[in-house]
């Protein structure tokens, strides 16, 4: 397979930079690939197969109903014109039709952000009109509550770290206000690891991104109430068709689905296995002081962080193109680089790529 890389032309990439949507986020397990690998082999009445694995997999989860779809993107485009066409065929052909006057979703406007495009596109997309609640530090209920309108088919709320965390209303929070108006609430929870917690909480609508935590491929889940899931699964004939899902995509997410609930992502305690050798290797490297140090939100991550000392002739930043620019080209996480620190997320590093990061780093600082 590696002379792919030599026919295109491309660099190998060594990512210990996390979950990146530009290095391609994540690798797929075996189970995976021999998922995907039965998808792209055989036929399938293919309503059935995105029916019956949304059946199984919101059993798994403890949803009503869940559709495979082909991104989070397109979970929020469709999961927006379903609400706004209530399942009605003639929405469906004319989803931007005037006939159909409530449009209006409130999201707090410290959510309204840009993950690779703006929330705001994809909701516009699904034919809704955006309306900010609160100001760009700060939302609370009442800010939702006097938003709302005749017009207004749902809240929107965006749990990320993207978006702004202070002084933000809580998802319970935007729950309540949404229920107590009958409204639904669409939860954009496309990188959160925890899948369950969201409909035990009643959320209405909920929407993860295939490859980020779950590492699957290319694709998405909405799940939650089974109404709200029929009306998005009927955008299958309109809007919905340009973001169509392949079999090989929706036999893969599956089974990535269960993995990931059956084994949830990598523990703490095996990263930190994992760093032991890694952290030693780098430790002989001129100017260089390894330690292992946890994940600055808290969370159950651990990483390899990197102090290029004062007196090396190359500081950090340098430190981090050089390795960027070779073949393979490796990228960590530099966002602290002007302090001569660099991390190395190692989730999607293994032995051998470790190995290949200590020598690179001697050539570069070795004199
Ligand atoms: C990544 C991301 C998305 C988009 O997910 P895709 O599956 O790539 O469309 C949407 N919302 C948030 C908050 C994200 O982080």
């Amino acid at each position: 397979m590696t002379d792919v890389y030599q026919k295109y032309d491309l660099k190998k990439v060594i990512n210990a930079s996390g979950k990146m949507t530009i290095l391609g986020v994540s690798q797929l397990a075996q189970p995976v690939i021999d998922a995907q690998k039965f998808g792209d082999e055989h036929f399938f009445e293919m309503s059935e197969l995105i029916n019956k694995t949304g059946h199984h997999l919101a059993k798994l989860l403890g949803a009503e109903d869940a559709i495979v779809v082909n991104s989070a993107s397109s979970g929020i485009a469709e999961s927006v014109a379903g609400l706004i066409g209530r399942g009605s065929m003639y929405h469906v052909y004319h989803p931007y039709d005037s006939r159909f006057e409530n449009r209006e979703i409130i999201l707090p406007k410290g959510q309204n952000i840009d993950y690779g495009t703006p929330e705001e596109v994809m909701i516009n997309v699904g034919g809704g009109k955006v309306v900010e609640a609160g100001y760009a530090n700060m939302c609370r209920p009442e800010h939702i509550e006097m938003m709302i309108t005749d017009k207004t088919v749902a809240v929107m709320y965006v749990k990320s770290h993207h978006a702004v965390q202070k002084s933000m209303l809580t998802v319970q929070d935007a729950l309540e206000v949404a229920h107590k108006y009958d409204l639904p609430l669409i939860l954009d929870a496309a990188a959160e690891e925890d899948m369950q917690k969201y409909i035990r909480m009643g959320v209405d609508i909920i929407i993860f991104s295939g490859a980020k935590a779950l590492a699957g491929p290319s694709s998405g889940l909405v799940f939650g109430k089974r109404q709200y899931i029929d009306w998005v699964r009927l955008q299958s004939l309109g809007l919905g068709r340009a973001m169509k899902i392949g079999k090989e995509n929706i036999m893969g997410l599956t089974k990535a689905i269960e993995e990931y609930l059956q084994n949830g992502p990598e523990n703490g305690e095996s990263m930190k296995q994992r760093l032991v050798p890694f952290l030693a290797g780098l430790n002989e490297v001129p100017y260089v002081e390894a330690k292992q140090i946890q994940d600055g939100a808290g969370r159950d991550i651990y990483r390899a962080s990197v102090v290029i000392k004062p007196e090396s002739p190359k500081n950090a930043k340098v430190v981090t193109a050089e390795l960027k620019s070779g073949n393979p080209a490796i990228y960590t996480r530099e966002y602290r680089s002007n302090e001569g620190i660099i991390e190395f997320d190692i989730r999607a590093v293994d032995t051998n790529e470790m190995q290949a990061i200590v020598e690179r780093l001697h050539e570069i600082l070795d004199e």
